[in-house]
């Protein structure tokens, strides 16, 4: 291992035909921390995010998780190795239960569908305040709702990264602070957290650090204080 990072990007590009997606973004992530992710729309975010958990495929540069090169691993075995992401879109099984949502994932992982599996979903359910709707199907939830299954999906597998794509977009002001205290509570628990967020206050409030793609390149990065205060910030969000 060339760093004592937890998470490691090194130099990933990534090109879609003639558009540059990203170029060359580095990120080192400490175990254990809170780190934000922001940049104006079609900045990159969601790309390097697909890049880390292996939906997508670097075309250049190295991705290192707790010493492990995952670069070319495809994403179920990253998943394995504790990497966990939130869709940016929802997607549910809609006509499944809560319930049956987790423990497909679950299933997945590599546990059988026993009662301590049920068990094991239900104490989701209940970090993320969705234990009373375990039976209900995932179609009848409210976007709040929605989101939290997004996170507790997530879960399932007993990540040690979870990286949440926008899981606060929409929601009102005490919504917001809900999913917070979600994030907050998984991150007390040990757990890394990357939180990709158009909304300022909440990134500000809940990042140690914070690093900023534009154009998919990697403008800034440090202390939510310095990147409030820093003007190339302020230049990309303008241009938007
Ligand atoms: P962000 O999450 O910061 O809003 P994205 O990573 O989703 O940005 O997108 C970055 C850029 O890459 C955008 O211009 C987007 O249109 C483009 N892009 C993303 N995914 C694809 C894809 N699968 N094929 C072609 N272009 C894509
Ligand atoms: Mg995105």
């Amino acid at each position: 291992m060339t760093s004592g990072a937890f998470l490691d990007v090194q130099q990933v590009t990534k090109r879609f035909g003639g558009f540059q997606a990203l170029s060359a973004v580095s990120l080192s992530i400490r175990q254990g921390e809170r780190f934000g992710l922001i940049g104006p729309n079609g900045s990159g975010k969601t790309t390097l995010i697909n890049c880390i958990s292996g939906t997508l495929r670097a075309d250049g540069g190295r991705i290192v998780f707790a010493g492990q090169d995952v670069t070319t691993l495809p994403a179920h075995r990253r998943t394995r190795l504790g990497i966990a992401r939130s869709f940016q879109i929802p997607k549910p099984f809609v006509s499944m239960t809560v319930l049956d949502n987790l423990l497909i994932p679950l299933e997945y992982s590599g546990h059988e569908r026993t009662d301590g599996a049920v068990e094991h979903a239900m104490s989701i359910l209940t970090l993320v305040g969705l234990a009373p709707k375990a039976r209900v199907r995932s179609g009848a939830l409210t976007q709040i709702e929605m989101r939290k299954l997004e996170l507790a999906r997530a879960m399932a597998a007993g990540p040690k990264l979870l990286v949440s794509d926008e899981a606060m977009a929409g929601l009102s002001a005490s919504e917001v602070d809900d999913i917070l205290a979600i994030l907050f509570e998984l991150n007390q628990r040990g757990i890394t957290i990357i939180m990709i967020e158009h909304i300022m206050r909440a990134v500000m409030r809940f990042s140690e650090r914070i690093a900023v793609l534009d154009a998919g390149e990697k403008i800034a990065e440090g202390q939510p204080d310095a990147i409030l205060a820093d003007p190339r910030v302020e230049r990309a969000y303008l241009g938007e």
